[in-house]
């Protein structure tokens, strides 16, 4: 992995509200971490620090949010081609947490167009879960539901695109 340095900042109950992330408010949805890419920064829930595989599967798919910006436009094409060919299988489940909540909202949704914003996060979000759940070294994890073929299939592809490292 290559690039401009990214920065870690460990912030007590982290929260989004309203499309802000918050910091010991105590109001909105509990979050693990987000990534500001402009900023090259990483805000990361402490509590975090003391589940050592959610920090590894968090921290590697906040970073892979760095790579997917610099990926082109071909590969960002080549990757949603990959799960609409894992759609028209029928296949279930994904590869984490954010993923799984954006495949479900893309599929309550089945008449947005691939150009909607909502597709695109959902390719977004799944290219960095599946990074994570290769590079991380989890094995198993309850938010791990594709089943293995197609889960392979994306390891496949990232390990050839991800060959002469990524860029970040
Ligand atoms: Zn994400």
């Amino acid at each position: 992995m290559f690039g401009n340095p990214i920065y870690f900042d460990l912030r007590r109950s982290l929260t989004a509200h309203r499309g802000k992330l918050l910091f010991g408010a105590g109001t909105g949805t509990p979050v693990h971490a987000a990534a500001f890419i402009r900023q090259r920064t990483v805000v990361l829930e402490t509590g975090l620090l003391s589940e050592a595989e959610r920090l590894r599967l968090v921290l590697i798919h906040e970073v892979f949010h760095f790579v997917w910006v610099r990926l082109n436009n071909c590969q960002r094409r080549d990757f949603a081609d990959l799960l609409i060919d894992e759609m028209r299988g029928r296949a279930r489940g994904e590869m984490g947490e954010s993923s799984g909540l954006k495949k479900q909202l893309v599929q309550d949704r089945a008449s947005l167009g691939l150009s909607s914003r909502l597709w695109r996060d959902y390719v977004c979000e799944s290219f960095c879960d599946s990074a994570a759940a290769l590079y991380s070294g989890v094995a198993a994890n309850e938010h791990f539901t594709l089943a293995e073929r197609w889960a392979k299939r994306r390891y496949q592809w990232l390990l050839r695109i991800g060959e002469q490292g990524w860029k970040c």
